[in-house]
């Protein structure tokens, strides 16, 4: 277990953090620790107290602890936020693996869907002819597409585009950045 699900005071998800910042932010009481089974919220000493009751009937596995010298912290899965009521703006990075996604794995060319790693970002208005690096001008394409097109313009090889290129919509950036493997907890916050 390595995130953390943030909620702000209105328990709505909004962003994903790593489990020990979050207990950090628990230690400086700008967040609480929320228990999945009960939905109670638990300041950092109610929580040491919860892990250790919960370490002591075995309810924890060793992923779910964080070790102290003293006693053991358990990892939680989502905490809320105590004093923000907002959502933050946040965009989603341009990005290799953010356009890749956006594309769905797709060349954009062809057609034709591939694993990740062999997959390339091509500059639609090539760089060299001044196309610049942004969502609207990059798309997935396959290596072999890629380099079939160089440094050439669409019009020049018959290459057309499913849909013009642009910023990912129908994620919100949280959801975006969704780690593959999630705690089940989350399920009830997030709505994909
Ligand atoms: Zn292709």
């Amino acid at each position: 277990m390595r995130w953390t699900l943030v909620l702000n005071k209105h328990w709505t998800p909004i962003d994903i953090i790593d489990v020990y910042d979050a207990v950090t932010d628990m230690c400086r009481e700008s967040a609480s620790g929320l228990s999945p089974e009960s939905y109670q919220l638990f300041s950092m000493d109610q929580w040491i107290e919860r892990s250790a009751l919960r370490a002591e009937e075995g309810l924890l596995s060793d992923e779910q602890i964080i070790r102290t010298p003293n006693f053991p912290v358990e990892k939680p899965e989502i905490v809320i936020l105590n004093n923000f009521y907002g959502i933050p703006y946040t965009e989603i990075p341009l990005t290799r693996r953010n356009l890749i996604k956006r594309d769905n794995y797709t060349c954009q060319y062809c057609g034709r869907q591939f694993s990740p790693e062999r997959l390339s970002i091509d500059h639609v208005h090539p760089r060299s002819r001044g196309g610049r690096t942004t969502w609207e001008n990059c798309v997935t394409s396959c290596f072999r597409c890629n380099a079939k097109k160089g440094s050439k313009l669409l019009e020049q090889i018959g290459y057309k585009l499913a849909s013009p290129p642009g910023k990912p919509t129908g994620h919100s950036p949280l959801l975006f950045n969704l780690p593959g493997k999630y705690p089940p907890s989350w399920k009830k916050f997030i709505k994909p």
